[in-house]
């Protein structure tokens, strides 16, 4: 295969303020605008930004839970969105999904083992003795004991009912794996297990993985690189490695000045930034952080910045640290 194994191109998601009537004129929530990006197979790509950014709308989009406003997600090539519905029930074995909150997404009246076996068991019959068999292979490949299979959701810890449903999305052995703030309801202690866990997984399995996350401190732990979300739009796509070194937007150089994060398990991510996060229904003409940023100049305030690709590989949408010339990514 050649290409990437994820590709997402120009996707924008409105959501109507009001459904049912549509009139064109209509406020709309501007959860996503124009995002492109990449994943190639067994990688970390990290979706950061403060709440109410987009992050989980893309997760959704990615899911086709929800359909695009505009673009396009590619997985192998293929555009989901011509995908009839059989296909795309196939199609998603191929992707699944690690929520935030594993207890409410966990059905509570079936046992574990029910509960990891049961994708597989949506494509095919297995007698009992496969069943058991499957559940306690997946158990194992995720750090817990077999007799877990037989209990409840609520039998077990918040970190053990994580580790179930990443089982439950292991099951069908796919090539990516949405997570969508997977530790952020957990114990710092635990999210480090956890986000361990992933990387062993990875390694193991070569598994992809969008991690979405609003904690720089866990993204820097578990990424690969990192896009970085303000109202709905990347401002800065970069390796891990170098985004955290030095960091190019004024908004990604905030977010990592209010989170020095020596200790993953530690920081929390509070922006040292004067105002609000404007809101997506309206949000400012130009660049939407200029009425935030200290480096803002009248271009700023009119005209959207594009995602310019650097010279080391990044891209930034910055009119004053990413001027653009003759490369543009979007
Ligand atoms: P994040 O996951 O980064 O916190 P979301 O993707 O959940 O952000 O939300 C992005 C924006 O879209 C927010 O302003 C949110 O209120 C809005 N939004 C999300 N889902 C819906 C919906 N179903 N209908 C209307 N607005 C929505
Ligand atoms: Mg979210």
């Amino acid at each position: 295969m050649s290409g990437p194994l994820l590709k997402v191109k120009n996707l924008v998601k409105h959501y109507p303020l009001r459904s049912g009537i549509m009139k064109k004129d209509l406020p709309v929530v501007r959860a996503v605008e124009n995002v492109s990006f990449s994943v190639e197979a067994g990688e970390t790509l990290c979706i950061v930004g403060e709440s109410g950014c987009g992050k989980s709308t893309i997760a959704r989009l990615l899911m086709r839970l929800v359909d695009p406003t505009e673009g396009r997600v590619l997985l192998d090539g293929t555009d989901i969105g011509s995908l009839r519905k059989d296909e795309l029930r196939a199609w998603r074995r191929r992707m699944q999904m690690v929520f935030q909150d594993p207890y409410s997404s966990l059905n509570p009246r079936l046992t574990a083992g029910q509960i990891i076996t049961e994708p597989v068991e949506n494509f095919e019959r297995l007698s009992r003795k496969q069943r058991e068999a499957l559940a306690a292979e997946l158990l194992q490949q995720v750090g817990l004991a077999p007799e877990i299979m037989h209990r409840l959701p609520s039998e077990l810890s918040g970190g053990q009912r994580q580790r179930l449903g990443i089982a439950r999305a292991l099951s069908l052995k796919p090539s990516i794996i949405i997570a969508d703030e997977a530790v952020s309801a957990l114990d710092v202690s635990v999210q480090a297990q956890i986000l361990n866990l992933l990387m062993d997984l990875q390694e193991e399995l070569g598994i992809a993985f969008v991690f979405i996350s609003h904690d720089l401190g866990v993204v820097e732990h578990i990424g690969d690189r990192v896009a970085v979300m303000y109202l709905g739009r990347i401002v800065e796509l970069a390796t891990c490695e170098s985004l955290f070194a030095k960091p190019v937007h004024p908004y990604t150089e905030a977010l990592i000045a209010a989170a020095p994060i020596p200790d993953p398990t530690r920081a929390r991510l509070e922006v040292p930034i004067d105002g609000e996060v404007p809101s997506p229904v309206r949000p400012p003409q130009g660049c939407a952080f200029h009425p935030r940023c200290s480096l803002a100049e009248e271009r700023c305030r009119t005209e959207i910045p594009p995602l310019v690709l650097m010279q080391d590989g990044r891209g930034v949408a910055c009119h004053v640290r990413a001027p653009a010339r003759q490369v543009t990514i979007l």
